[in-house]
């Protein structure tokens, strides 16, 4: 419990006191000057802020309608009724308050990963300074059992590293000195000795708690419907129990003292407290239960948005495909083919693109990178650059085509890679990338969920897509697209949709930002590490499973139905209530009643969708 909260506790238990001592006491004047302070020390803050707030020129608020309600009551003589109504209204507030901190503060466990501090070695001797005061080539120690806290390259020592903090899943990975490793990540045996690459404002720790942090400032529709709502709503209450108030006595139904009572507590209990807060309760829960799955989503309105997805676009790169292709063949007249591989992974030394990656580890060597100069690469076709100051382009046959180099056909399938030294062709390098082996789970899962339209797009030939969209049973593929194109192809799926139907796009985030953004809802995997598409994307998947897309539907659809099962609750009781007390059917203390009620039933509602266990 917060300070704030005890505060609240004692002013309940005091009020309490003195309203048990008012109903023994007897005596007109003691029960009053009992009942009186017990309201007063309980509402007497509500008061107050309704004063404020209407010299703030904002009227109507909850704390309007329960000051109106109770002081009204006491202008009645009904001194009880005033400081019950407070009494239990306090109640709630306390609940809901304590609810709303619990839920944050389990967001806030599951997403624990932001580091405590950082070990450097100072005179032969560990000392923790705040990682954000360690800059970028510092060596940082880690020990075993503690966590990472900026990214960076390992210098010495091997260990084992957990990533489940930021996936979800614990899949241990082997690292050695050479290899990166993420903050967030748990090392989990030996000391690793790590020169940082990026500052703790942009390491990969600060932009999962910085996203998630501001996933609730982005609203989903049915959060703006409320504040819509309460802007119409409240207003049109008080107007109400005006009319309620002065019309039936005027036309001669029941006096004032029956109806003035019945439109004070109409009032009070117009208050949509329930509603208010567990609607972002209720997406705040999803969004943290989602991130402790490894799914980063960005915003509610991405999650009410992801709901009702239609299509489904796919990269295959890196998004389907392992992204890690394995050389298969190397053909060249001109030259040996270590000869040809060599050059192909010096040309290729400045890129991130897969097929890079994989040229520079089938290369295996340690790359001298004064032997390059002027790379540039060419999104969709490949990379020119100068190696030892010949000309070297590298790419597929539209790159050759380009610059007017032959390329020979090849027998093989797979992705072929031209090399062209001084504008002539000089051989290729066949390769070819391997499914992921949660592909084809993910493809069916969506197709269990009633996903319509999958799609695949790549810029990879047609033998290569057809036969990966084949083996994972995707009907629409388009294959030789350029980044462009691909941009074209979503917007024509764009208009091919229904209207309430949503496209998802799901890419690797190497040169598909444009595609990311022009989706309804941009997808990117492989957040551990990519700047690119933690930027980019609306939702990020920690890890590379295409699956856990199905996994984030389910989830906002989940969150979706909690969010609706509380507007109903919330609207169908308080209209019911609504009309129990126009007809006098209800008391004042039953309205408060149940309204707390309806609160409580809806915040622990809304806790629900924090819990993603299994889906
Ligand atoms: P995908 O749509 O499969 O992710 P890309 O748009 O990244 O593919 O690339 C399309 C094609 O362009 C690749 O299949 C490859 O032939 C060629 N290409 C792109 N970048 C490179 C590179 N760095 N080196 C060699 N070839 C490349
Ligand atoms: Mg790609």
């Amino acid at each position: 419990m917060t300070k704030k909260q005890k505060k609240i506790l004692i002013r309940l238990i005091v009020s309490a006191v003195l309203f048990v001592a008012g109903l023994f006491i007897h005596g007109e004047m003691a029960e009053m000057i009992l009942f009186m302070t017990s309201y007063l020390v309980i509402g007497w803050d509500i008061v107050w802020k309704a004063m404020r707030n209407i010299a703030h020129g904002q009227i109507f608020d909850e704390n309007f309608l329960m000051a109106v309600a109770t002081i009204g009551a006491v202008i009645l003589g009904e001194y009880p009724e005033a400081a019950e109504v407070m009494f239990f209204y306090q109640v709630g507030e306390l609940f809901q308050s304590y609810a709303v901190g619990k839920s944050r503060r389990s967001i806030s466990e599951l997403m624990d990963i932001r580091p405590d501090y950082a070990n450097i070695e100072k005179d032969n001797q560990l000392v923790q300074v705040d990682p954000e005061d360690v800059a970028v080539g510092d060596i940082i120690v880690v020990k075993a059992g503690e966590r990472i806290p900026l990214d960076g390259i390992v210098e010495r020592g091997e260990s084992t590293i957990n990533t489940s903090a930021l996936t979800g899943e614990s899949l241990p990975r082997d690292v050695a000195a050479g290899g990166s490793v993420i903050s967030g990540c748990v090392n989990q045996n030996g000391v690793l000795y790590v020169r940082v690459t990026k500052e703790f404002g942009e390491s990969t720790v600060s932009k999962i708690l910085d996203l998630v942090e501001n996933a609730s400032s982005k609203k989903a529709k049915a959060e703006n419907f409320i504040t819509k709502f309460a802007r119409y709503y409240t207003p049109g209450v008080v107007i109400a129990a005006v009319l309620m108030a002065v019309f039936p006595p005027l036309f001669g139904w029941g006096a004032f003292s029956l109806w003035v009572p019945r439109a004070l507590t109409f009032l009070v209990i117009s208050c949509p407290c329930a509603l208010l807060i567990s609607i972002p309760l209720s997406f705040f829960g999803g969004i943290g239960g989602a991130s402790a799955r490894g799914i980063l989503i960005k915003g509610s309105n991405y999650m009410e948005a992801l709901a009702n997805t239609e299509t489904v676009v796919f990269d295959k790169t890196g998004t389907l495909t392992k992204g890690s292709f394995q050389v298969t063949a190397v053909h060249s007249q001109e030259m040996s083919k270590d000869k040809l591989l060599e050059i192909a992974a010096l040309a290729e030394s400045f890129s991130d693109h897969p097929i890079s990656r994989s040229l520079r580890e089938a290369y295996g060597k340690k790359i001298d990178h004064s032997r390059v100069s002027d790379a540039v690469e060419v999104t969709g076709h490949g990379v020119h650059a100068k190696v030892d100051g010949q000309q070297v382009s590298i790419g597929n046959d539209k790159l050759m085509e380009q610059i007017g180099a032959q390329c020979h056909a090849c027998h093989k399938t797979g992705t072929i890679v031209h090399v062209a030294v001084e504008g002539k062709y000089v051989g290729h390098i066949v390769i070819s990338d391997e499914v992921k082996p949660d592909s084809e789970k993910a493809i069916q899962e969506l197709k269990r969920q009633g996903i319509r339209n999958m799609v695949m797009l790549t810029g990879d030939s047609a033998p290569v897509g057809r036969a990966v969209a084949q083996e994972l049973g995707i009907q629409q593929v388009y294959t030789d697209l350029l980044p462009e194109d691909k941009t074209h192809r979503v917007e024509e799926l764009l208009k091919e949709k229904s209207k309430k139907g949503q496209l998802v796009f799901v890419g690797d985030g190497i040169n598909d930002a444009p595609v990311l953004s022009r989706a309804d809802i941009g997808i990117a995997m492989g957040g551990m590490g990519s700047d690119a598409a933690i930027e980019a994307a609306d939702i990020v998947l920690m890890d590379d499973q295409p699956s856990k897309i199905a996994t984030a539907i389910s989830i906002s659809k989940k969150t979706l139905r909690i969010v609706r099962e509380n507007i109903a609750i919330a609207l169908g009781v308080k209209a019911s209530m609504l009309l129990l007390v126009t007809f006098g059917l209800a008391s004042m203390q039953g309205a408060i009643f149940s309204d707390v009620g309806v609160m409580v039933i809806a915040v622990l509602n809304a806790m629900r969708a924090l819990n993603t266990k299994g889906m």
